[in-house]
């Protein structure tokens, strides 16, 4: 290690930067950023250091000529990112006599610190740094971190915090750390970290006061939405709380490249279940239950959203009964999924101005408003539709839509083996039997299901004609 990493208080001392391009603007702007009074030398300035100069009012003072070395009398740290090497090399030796930090833009010979590549959830911040022989992997690790921290990191530091003192005052030395350590490991940081900070107060509080004596770890639950298949479309947040879990429960919708980004110790159970089976949804809920109950983590990961047609509400209730604490992450649903695989805009100016996601073996019972799905510029997206296609069509046909308006079907979207058929409601159903369609798959009925160019305006005008006809 040849340099060494620290975090510099600069809050009110002076910094002078010598350059008025823009990489001078990025370094003051860094530098105002931490609280520093910045001045700024150069006989002329590019439009970034004119306008951060402008937006900064007496944070930078501006001084409008060459370098000097008694520019840096007040001077805490300096900075030379002119495009003269000359200059650059005479502000490093100015800085060196009066024994300063200099840090020269481009040149780690001539610097005596280097910038890191920063992630900043403030008060928590990552510098990664490469002793500047990799600037280029710095930032490519830098973006990877940004991916793997949670968004609301800072928050939780906050959170933390603001209750050291309290946590102090109500726990012995030996007894902090590990509390500490459960308060990160578990349900109040994933409380935090989903944006619901009173309940996490609620359950901080609980914790705290159950923490003394009592050797009962707290499990908990993440209901997280693994989207339609494809493990790209993961939310960042469902990765990161997977990379967490001891256990996973997963349905059958869920793909083996989604299970593939979990945590690889974490033990993987299938409860995937056939609709009509009531029972094994109870049995869902004791397994969670039980889960938790021995204080693990469990994931409880659902294809799509877990609350569209996935029964979230009902585990959450079960658990919210038995005072288990959970966290929902929400997933991106097969229909909007579908929708993008296939093209097809589930809103449009002209075309669609409502959607609604509607069960497709409802259509054996009356729970649905068929007279509304068959209104012009209104999109249905029916899931669990392949074996309810030929009802559904003929419901919407009774309730007035039209025989030609148009009808997609969308098989296994985003796996492997992906296929999108286009029809109209009179040929949809007899299309999709003869190309053996089967679940998982969805049904698209509205005039934004037409089949559109893939190229030319003028394509794309006629369907619009002919669509909404
Ligand atoms: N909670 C899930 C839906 C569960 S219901 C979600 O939000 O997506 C199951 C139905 O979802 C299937 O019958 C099918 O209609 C639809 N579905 C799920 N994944 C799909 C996929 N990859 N492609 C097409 N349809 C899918």
């Amino acid at each position: 290690m040849d340099y060494l990493p620290i975090f510099l208080r600069l809050a009110n001392s002076n910094a002078v930067i010598v350059g008025g391009g823009a990489v001078a603007a990025r370094k003051a702007e860094l530098l105002l950023r931490c609280g520093a009074r910045v001045t700024l030398v150069a006989p002329t300035l590019d439009r970034p250091a004119a306008e951060l100069i402008a937006s900064a009012g007496s944070r930078i003072t501006y001084l409008a000529r060459e370098f000097a070395a008694e520019q840096l009398a007040e001077a805490t740290l300096v900075m030379a990112a002119t495009d003269s090497p000359q200059v650059n090399a005479s502000v490093a030796a100015a800085a060196a006599r009066q024994h300063l930090p200099v840090n020269v833009a481009d040149d780690p010979e001539r610097s005596t610190f280097i910038l890191p590549a920063i992630v900043d959830r403030s008060p928590v911040v990552v510098a990664v740094g490469t002793h500047a022989r990799a600037p280029v992997l710095a930032r490519r690790l830098r973006e990877q971190l940004e991916a793997l921290l949670p968004a609301r990191l800072g928050a939780l530091a906050r959170f933390a915090g603001a209750r050291r003192r309290a946590v102090h005052e109500a726990l012995r030395p030996g007894e902090r750390r590990p509390f500490w350590e459960r308060v990160f490991a578990g349900p109040v940081s994933a409380q935090v970290l989903g944006g619901d900070e009173r309940a996490a107060e609620t359950t901080f509080a609980r914790e705290l006061a159950a923490f003394r004596g009592t050797d009962t770890r707290p499990g908990e639950v993440y209901l997280i939405g693994a989207g339609p298949g494809d493990p790209d479309l993961l939310t960042l947040r469902a990765l990161q709380l997977l990379q967490q879990a001891d256990v996973i429960l997963y349905d059958r919708l869920v793909s083996r490249g989604v299970l593939d980004r979990a945590r690889r110790e974490a033990e993987r159970v299938f409860v995937g279940k056939h609709e009509a089976d009531r029972g094994a949804q109870q049995r869902i809920h004791e397994l969670l239950a039980s889960y938790a109950g021995r204080g693990l983590k469990v994931a409880r990961l659902k294809g799509g959203d877990p609350f569209i047609f996935g029964r979230g509400g009902e585990e959450i209730e079960f658990l919210e009964q038995r005072g288990i604490a959970f966290t929902v992450v929400p997933g991106i649903t097969a229909g909007l999924a579908a929708a993008a695989a296939a093209a097809i805009p589930l809103t449009q100016r002209e075309r669609s101005q409502s959607v609604t996601l509607a069960a497709g073996h409802a259509a054996s019972d009356d729970g649905l408003d068929w007279h509304a799905f068959a209104r012009a510029r209104h999109t249905v997206v029916f899931y669990m539709a392949v074996s309810h296609m030929d009802q559904i069509v003929e419901r919407l046909l009774a309730a007035g839509a039209p025989a030609d308006r148009p009808a997609a079907v969308i098989e296994r979207a985003t796996l492997p083996g992906e296929r999108v058929l286009r029809g109209r409601l009179t040929d949809i159903a007899a299309l999709a039997r003869a190309e053996h369609i089967t679940a998982p798959a969805l049904l698209v009925v509205g005039e934004v299901a037409a089949a559109r160019a893939q190229s030319g305006a003028a394509q794309a005008a006629r369907d619009a004609l002919r669509g909404v006809a």
